[in-house]
């Protein structure tokens, strides 16, 4: 339900247009095609997944024959839906937790995307779930992101470790482990700083902090999350290839949904850079937070 409610300005818009189309053309053809290349492109959606649902959807239209426009729009969702999954199952969306071990997440973006802000509901969902939760303050270089962490571990009742401003953020993180590792925590969030002005640095930084990660623990971290904010749209796909270029991106929480009509990035990100979407911000609340889901994404974007 909440889902539903944080996605209006996308879904309005997308399904507006595309039952605007249908309502205009009636007849399925080649001018059909393009204006619905149009809106998709327009919602984000990415130029290479538009071509690939178009050509998807022309050979679907052939093969079941299918003449007017009122009967292609289930045709549209089930392909966004296939092309999004591609060859994976739907477990790519699961967050990867131990059973009963301590799990590491490290999380990554750039400043102003909702990184604090997503870390503290993240924390928040888990601890509701019943987990016990520890942050780190990873990022020590950006001014004021420590106490940040901190007011939303607060928020979320789990504890921060951290060190002064500009500390060494692998040695925050091995803090961190030993103290989730001593009190026996079940996940440990780990933030880290988002310089991506300076590639080499931030590469050197992320690696550093894995090397310790996993030196603590083996086969973490289980997750590298990285933050984007889909409003910035295809700012959010360039963000993504860098970060991916710099470690290994196990999935994405896309901020911000809430806040744009451009959700359509959610597809372009998977397709383009093979990365599922993880978790989707839909505001500013610690529970605005949702598990995401492909199909209820899709459909929610025509009901
Ligand atoms: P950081 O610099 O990446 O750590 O970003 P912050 O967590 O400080 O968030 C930046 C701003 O985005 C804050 O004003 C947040 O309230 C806001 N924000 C974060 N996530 C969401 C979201 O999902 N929806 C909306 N509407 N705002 C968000």
């Amino acid at each position: 339900k909440k889902y539903k409610q944080g996605m209006e300005k996308t879904r309005n818009s997308f399904s507006g247009k595309i039952n605007d189309l249908i309502a205009r053309y009636r007849k399925v053809d080649e001018d059909f095609f393009e204006e619905l290349e149009e809106v998709l492109i327009a919602a984000d959606v990415g130029i290479n997944t538009v071509m690939e649902l178009v050509d998807e959807l022309k050979m679907e239209v052939k093969r079941q024959n299918i003449k007017d426009t009122n009967e292609i729009k289930d045709v549209i969702s089930e392909k966004l839906v296939d092309i999004y999954y591609g060859d994976d199952d739907e477990e790519i969306e699961k967050l990867n937790i131990q059973k009963n071990d301590l799990s590491i997440i490290l999380v990554v973006g750039v400043n102003g995307v909702g990184k604090t802000t997503s870390i503290g509901k993240l924390a928040y969902q888990l601890k509701q779930e019943g987990k016990s939760v520890m942050l780190a303050a990873g990022d020590t270089f950006r001014a004021g992101a420590i106490e940040q962490l901190d007011v939303w571990g607060e928020r979320a009742g789990v504890d921060v470790i951290k060190q002064g401003a500009g500390s060494d953020p692998a040695a925050v993180i091995f803090d961190g482990i030993k103290a989730a590792k001593s009190r026996n925590a079940d996940v440990l969030i780990c933030d880290t700083a988002g310089r991506l002005q300076n590639k080499v640095n931030l590469m050197n930084e992320l690696a550093k902090v894995k090397r310790v990660i996993e030196r603590e623990v083996p086969e973490a971290p289980h997750e590298v999350l990285l933050v984007l904010d889909a409003t910035t749209g295809q700012n959010a796909l360039s963000q993504a290839k860098t970060f991916s270029e710099a470690t290994d991106v196990s999935g994405i929480i896309l901020t911000k949904l809430d806040g744009t009509a451009k959700g359509g990035i959610v597809l372009a990100i998977r397709n383009e850079l093979q990365i599922p979407v993880k978790f989707a911000g839909l505001g500013e609340k610690i529970e605005d937070l949702q598990a995401f889901d492909a199909h209820a994404f899709v459909y929610g974007l025509f009901a």
